[in-house]
């Protein structure tokens, strides 16, 4: 099956992996990346969206590489300045980063959207695939904790380290939202889904939340398939297997999160480590490959393996 439209929905870290693995390989046209925008924020009169940043900079190849978040060689001069006011910062800002900040916060003040503004910025930076919020609308995810009531998405994830027990997650202002106009042109286009090996409860469950969301991406009988974040019964990183628990969901394993897509995807990519407990799920193609993407080489790989693999459907 020719596979020309590829649309990539994804978080922040996890995600900004597989979307570079898919940059690098597919030409611009032909690749859109759907970021969650659960995680924004107002912080300091700036709208801050840590994901849609962290794939901005991925893919402009000026990440830090080590965090895998922010900007590569940046400084906390303003967050330092902030201690003389008796100011405790808790999230990062770094000082080029705020640029970013800033101009996406005059531009939404002077009626621009999210999804203008975004463009705008990832194209300044020389990222050629569509880069898209999943809507215009602000709809910010919502963390019930056992310990502090509901928190903020960042108060819980930052400020807390995602420590407090989890009990339940909503998505506020989900009823007024929408799939913004060019994300949901990019979804009616598209040929095959590619679901990245992100937190599914905190980076793709808000997509799916956004209404017509699930249509749009079930309209059509194309390829929807996702990426596992669970090898050997652990995430690679972050609070997937801990929320895992904490909501419920019994046994933390690739096997359980295949079920949590259970209705949406077609096919499902899960570690090669865990070829030990084989996944069989109705109405979904199985296939296991190497998803650690530890180098940029080892993104596009996978990002290929992937592509061939839906291909041959
Ligand atoms: P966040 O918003 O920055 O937390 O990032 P995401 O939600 O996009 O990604 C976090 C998830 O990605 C975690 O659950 C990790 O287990 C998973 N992850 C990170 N790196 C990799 C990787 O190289 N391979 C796989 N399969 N999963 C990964």
């Amino acid at each position: 099956m020719a596979l020309e439209n590829i649309v990539a929905l994804v978080g922040g870290v996890g995600g900004a992996k597989l979307a570079h693995g898919l940059a690098q390989i597919l030409p611009p046209e032909r690749l859109t990346v759907i970021v969650n925008t659960g995680d924004d924020f107002w912080h300091y009169g700036l709208k801050i969206c840590p994901d849609l940043d962290t794939v901005m900079y991925t893919l402009a190849g000026i990440v830090d590489r080590t965090n895998g978040w922010g900007l590569a060689g940046d400084t906390r001069a303003m967050l330092g300045a902030m201690g003389r006011f008796g100011e405790t910062p808790w999230f990062g800002l770094g000082d080029q980063d705020i640029a970013t900040h800033l101009l996406r916060s005059q531009a939404l003040r002077s009626g621009e959207t999210l999804t203008q503004v975004t463009q705008r910025l990832a194209r300044a930076l020389g990222i050629k695939p569509a880069l898209l919020p999943m809507t215009d609308a602000e709809m910010p995810t919502m963390i019930e904790t056992v310990e502090y009531g509901e928190l903020e998405f960042q108060v819980y994830f930052v400020k807390h380290r995602w420590q407090p027990t989890v009990r339940a997650i909503r998505y506020a202002n989900a009823e007024s939202a929408a799939v913004s106009a060019a994300a949901a042109t990019a979804l009616e286009r598209a040929d095959a889904i590619v679901i990245a090996p992100s937190n599914p409860w905190l980076s793709i469950a808000p997509i799916l939340a956004v209404p017509g969301m699930r249509d749009l991406l079930c309209r059509r009988d194309i390829p929807r398939v996702a990426v596992s974040p669970i090898i050997d019964g652990k995430a690679v990183k972050g609070p997937a297997a801990k929320l895992m628990s904490e909501l419920g969901y019994g046994e933390v394993s690739a096997r359980t999160v295949a079920a949590y897509y259970r209705g949406l995807i077609n096919g499902y990519v899960y570690d090669e480590r865990d070829a030990g407990q084989p996944i069989h799920e109705e109405d979904m193609q199985m296939v296991m490959f190497d998803t650690i993407m530890t180098t940029e080489g080892h993104r596009a790989v996978l990002a290929e393996k992937i592509l061939h693999w839906i291909g041959s459907w």
